[in-house]
């Protein structure tokens, strides 16, 4: 049998390799400092932060370099997709245009089960071992907490001029599911199920 305590690549190892390399990342690179301090906290309460040699010791370099690399490339995909998720830095999802911009905060969030009653079914507790296979996103309450799922926080970027092309009778612009849809990520988000609109005055109901 596979000595699985050597084996880098168990979700166990994976889990303690992502906060070796969190609390590792001092110069906040890819992680935000609180995040840092958090796993740094997480390793003080266990006798301190292992060394790199600690653990090529443990692994054997080969395997450990390849764990923590791929580590740090999700890392990357992920604060890529955040970017492209909060429209950091990107034109009007409309019409292109780059100055002018406003930001709208949406959400869209791929609901895990929508219960009545939690108490009766006790899932809570399975669930919270589901992993999104998108690092940092963790399953959330909806409004009432009878509705749980994965969130993703987004932005829209539209221009003054579209946003004044799109205002109704009343002269206001509504930043509702069909405006918010001009998102890039959109529909390739909704091709793996986060269909569930949030809006910004409901992204405050989930946590
Ligand atoms: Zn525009």
């Amino acid at each position: 049998m596979a000595d699985d305590s050597r084996d880098p690549s168990t979700s166990e190892w994976q889990a303690a390799l992502k906060h070796f390399a969190i609390a590792h990342d001092t110069e906040h690179k890819l992680w935000p400092d609180w995040q840092v301090k958090q796993s740094q906290n997480a390793f003080a309460r266990q006798g301190g932060t292992p060394s790199y040699d600690a653990l090529c010791a443990h692994f054997g370099k080969d395997k450990l370099d390849t764990a923590l690399q791929g580590i740090i490339q999700e890392r990357r995909a992920w604060l890529k997709f955040e970017t492209q998720l909060q429209g950091t830095e990107s034109p009007c999802h409309v019409c292109g245009l780059t100055s002018a911009l406003d930001y709208y905060d949406f959400g869209l969030a791929r609901i895990i089960s929508e219960e009545r009653d939690w108490k009766s079914v006790g899932i809570s507790g399975a669930l919270s071992a589901v992993t999104l296979p998108l690092l940092g996103a963790g399953a959330l309450y909806g409004p009432g907490k009878n509705t749980k799922g994965y969130l993703l926080r987004m932005r829209l970027v539209i221009c003054k001029s579209c946003v004044n092309k799109q205002k109704n009778f009343l002269g206001i612009f509504y930043a509702g599911e069909q405006r918010c849809a001009a998102h890039p990520l959109w529909k390739e988000l909704h091709d793996v199920g986060f269909t569930k609109f949030v809006s910004t005055g409901d992204l405050r109901n989930w946590q």
